[in-house]
């Protein structure tokens, strides 16, 4: 089992506690060290699909909802990836 450290944006201190949920749904906490309030998970990523890789894979004879499967995204991100991509 994977245990993950949250640690406070503000003070890095480990010393945090969930302090319920924010209007959103987004975990979040107090820190007993700095007294701050913040988000766990505050810089998760979106979206980290190689828009690069997947516009190369597109041009490689792939139809776009191939693409989208190999990539795990729909057809229709795929088609916004290409319409971006020059
Ligand atoms: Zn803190």
């Amino acid at each position: 089992m994977i245990v993950k450290h949250h640690t406070c944006d503000k003070c890095q201190s480990k010393n945090i506690v969930k302090n319920g949920k924010n209007r959103s749904g987004t975990q979040t906490y107090k820190c007993k060290d700095c007294g701050g309030y913040g988000v766990l998970d505050s810089k998760q990523p979106g979206r980290t699909v190689d828009k690069e890789a997947l516009a190369k894979a597109y041009r490689e004879r792939q139809s776009q909802r191939a693409t989208g499967r190999i990539f795990n995204v729909s057809h229709f991100f795929v088609q916004t990836v290409l319409k971006k991509s020059p």
